[in-house]
């Protein structure tokens, strides 16, 4: 049987893009950890107990 989960409609990913080295990636907005760019370790996003605040990091997409 399947069901929809509407709960993971509370889940939303974001494509950034981080402004040190151009890398592009999809975080969780609502992570609860620092975020660190895969290519050059650069803090991109920090959590705020909501959304994350990007810090060195160019919001380019959202997947809602
Ligand atoms: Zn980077």
């Amino acid at each position: 049987m399947e069901e929809i989960i509407f709960k993971s409609l509370e889940s939303k990913f974001i494509k950034v893009k981080c402004k040190k080295c151009g890398k592009e990636q999809v975080i969780f907005e609502r992570a609860s950890h620092k975020l660190y760019c895969l290519n050059c370790k650069e803090i991109i996003a920090e959590p705020t107990g909501g959304k994350v605040k990007l810090t060195n990091a160019e919001l380019l997409e959202k997947f809602y």
